[in-house]
C-alpha cells in the first residue's frame, strides 16, 4: 500500500462554507500580509504556507470516502459519502472511459452519511466496470437499492451500467482482496458499524468510524488495540473531544480524540488521523481540537514512541 487519499471527512451530514467564512479567511490572510508585497506566485504561496491551516485552507465537507492506493490495478475504497462524487470524477479523469476497473468498496455501516454517494459515484453507470461492494451488514445489498428506489432518487439502480456485487464478510475472518488482507471487527454503533485492517507485506492501515469505546471493558479494549497494532496509520472517529464524549454524548455510537490516542499509544500506532468530524465544528474549532489532541499525545507519551497526529480533510493524501 503507498497512499491514502481522503475525498470525505466530515460525520454525520455534509457542510460547506459560507460566503461568510470565506469572506473571514480573506480577512485573516489579509491582515497576517500587513501589507506585504510579492513578487510573483511563488512568493504569494510561501506566504500562504506559513498562514494557520484554518485561514488557508479547510477541512471541508464531504461525507466519509477514503481511498487506499495499493500500487495493484483494483481500487480499494471505504465507504460510500458524498465524498464518493469527486473520487469518481478523479477516476474518470485518470482513466477516461471505456477503460474499464474493479473497485472494491468497504462499507463500515449502512446509515446514510456512508451511503449517499454512491449514486454519484460516476463508474457506476459505465458498462465494463466492476463493483465489488463489501460489508457484513447480511441486508447491505437491500440499502443500496433502497436509497435509489423512487421516490427517494430520479436514477433507479437497476441503470447501474457496472456490474454490481456484494460480498458479505464475517468478522474477525481475514480476506485476501486487491493484494491485500483485509480482517473486519465489529463496533459499537446503533445498526452495528465494521472497522477494517488492510494488511500489505510491510503497510498497515485501519478504517475505523462510528464506533464507540467502552474502554473499561478490558476485553473491548485488548480487542482494539490488538485491531490497531503497530499499524502505519489509524483512521479514528474522533467526532467529539473528551469532555463531550463523556458527559452529553455519551452512548451517541461516536469517540473521542483521546481515546483514539489512548488505543494508538497501546497499540503502538504510528500515525494517528482525526476523522468523521463533527458537523457542527468550523475550521477553527477542528484545528484546536487537533492542536489540544497533539499536546494530549505529549503528556501522555511517558515510554511510548511519538505518535504523529493528524487532522483528516478533504483533498489529504497521507504517503504510508
Ligand atoms: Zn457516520
Ligand atoms: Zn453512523
Amino acid at each position: 500500500m503507498k497512499n491514502v487519499v481522503f475525498w470525505g471527512t466530515r460525520g454525520s451530514l455534509p457542510v460547506a462554507l459560507t460566503a461568510n467564512d470565506v469572506r473571514q479567511k480573506i480577512i485573516a490572510a489579509l491582515t497576517a500580509a500587513n501589507g506585504k508585497t510579492f513578487r510573483n506566485s511563488g512568493a504569494l504561496n510561501e506566504f500562504i504556507d506559513t498562514l494557520p491551516f484554518a485561514t488557508r485552507g479547510t477541512f471541508g465537507g464531504h461525507s466519509s470516502c477514503v481511498e487506499i492506493v495499493s500500487g495493484g490495478h483494483e481500487h480499494i475504497i471505504c465507504d460510500m459519502g458524498s465524498g464518493a462524487r469527486p473520487l469518481g470524477q478523479s477516476k474518470i479523469a485518470t482513466y477516461g472511459a471505456p477503460n474499464p476497473q474493479t473497485y472494491h468498496i468497504f462499507i463500515s455501516h449502512l446509515h446514510w452519511d456512508h451511503l449517499m454517494g454512491f449514486p454519484y459515484f460516476t463508474p457506476m453507470y459505465l458498462p465494463g466496470n466492476r463493483i465489488i461492494i463489501h460489508g457484513c451488514h447480511p441486508h447491505i445489498e437491500a440499502a443500496f437499492r433502497l436509497q435509489m428506489t423512487a421516490p427517494c432518487f430520479p436514477v433507479d439502480y437497476s441503470q447501474a451500467g457496472a456490474k454490481i456485487e456484494f460480498d458479505v464478510m464475517t468478522p474477525g475472518q481475514t480476506q485476501y482482496i486487491a493484494g491485500v488482507n483485509v480482517t473486519p471487527k465489529l463496533q459499537l454503533h446503533a445498526g452495528d458499524s465494521y472497522g477494517y485492517r488492510f494488511d500489505s507485506i510491510d503497510r498497515s492501515v485501519v478504517y475505523s468510524t462510528d464506533s464507540e469505546h467502552k474502554l473499561e471493558s478490558k476485553e473491548e479494549h485488548e480487542g482494539f488495540v490488538k485491531f490497531f497494532a503497530k499499524a502505519d496509520l489509524v483512521i479514528f472517529d474522533a467526532m467529539y473531544s473528551l469532555a463531550e464524549a463523556v458527559s452529553v454524548k455519551a452512548d451517541w455510537g461516536h469517540s473521542s480524540n483521546m481515546v483514539g490516542v489512548e488505543l494508538c499509544q497501546a497499540a503502538k500506532a504510528k500515525r494517528l488521523a482525526l476523522f468523521h468530524h463533527e458537523t457542527m465544528n468550523d475550521d477553527n474549532q477542528l484545528s484546536r481540537l487537533l492542536a489540544e489532541t497533539r499536546r494530549l499525545e505529549e503528556i501522555t507519551r511517558h515510554d511510548h514512541n511519538p505518535l504523529e497526529v493528524i487532522s483528516a480533510y478533504d483533498g489529504l493524501t497521507v504517503a504510508l
